[in-house]
């Protein structure tokens, strides 16, 4: 008697099941499809704001970019995507100042993980959504990001041109006020030397 019921009730059970189990299909059957006609679709194709799909220098409307080629990017890549190469450049006042000279991107080794933007000091970085960049080999994957020429050292402001001369001028009058100082001092204990001190270092 017991095994007609467990049969009965395995029955229920699988007839429930398949019920919603079709319920699933059926609802799944009359929902619109959406399926992509990629690339008829170019023009009205949606993709999310945020979608990653390649690194990018951002440049303002003059042809600018943040990057300060502190390299942080480069460090945190956990896989070697970025080499940002640098290159020495001479200032309007003298000093040497590092700059950016090519910033590598390997696309085809990124895994979006967006390190390099997130911990980028100055902004410089963004992920376009420009999804299309099929190419025929790797080699073609690595960009240069900054494709733009580099702009000349700005020209300083005659405001700093004279700050500049003035701090100069103040450091030579330092310096020459340290040996004046220094030879006076001299002089001094020379004059002070007991005669008989002089004597003695004579013989
Ligand atoms: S992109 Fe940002 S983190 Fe990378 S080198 Fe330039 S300033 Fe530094
Ligand atoms: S998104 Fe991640 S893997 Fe890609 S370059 Fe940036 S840090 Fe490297």
């Amino acid at each position: 008697m017991g095994s007609v019921k467990d049969y009965f009730s395995s029955l229920g059970h699988g007839i429930s099941s398949l019920v919603k189990g079709m319920q699933v299909t059926g609802k799944e059957f009359i929902t619109p499809k959406i399926t992509e006609r990629y690339p008829e679709n170019r023009d009205t194709h949606h993709y999310p704001e945020r979608f990653r799909a390649c690194l990018e220098l951002i440049y303002d409307a003059e042809g600018n970019h943040k990057c300060i080629a502190c390299g942080t990017c480069e460090r945190n890549c956990p896989n070697g995507t970025i080499q940002v190469i640098t290159k020495m450049v001479d200032t309007w006042d003298g000093k040497k100042k590092k700059k950016l000279d090519r910033y590598v991107y390997d696309l085809g080794s990124c895994t979006f993980c967006q390190l390099c933007a997130t911990t980028c000091p100055t902004n410089a970085l963004t992920f376009s959504n420009n999804f299309e960049q099929a190419v025929f080999t790797r080699s073609k994957l690595v960009k240069q990001l900054n494709y733009l020429p580099e702009k000349p050292e700005p020209e300083p402001t005659e405001e700093e041109k004279a700050k500049i001369l003035a701090e100069r001028e103040a450091k030579i009058a330092a310096a020459k006020a340290a040996a004046a100082a220094k030879a006076a001092a001299a002089a001094k204990a020379a004059a002070e030397k007991p005669a008989g001190e002089s004597t003695t270092e004579n013989k």
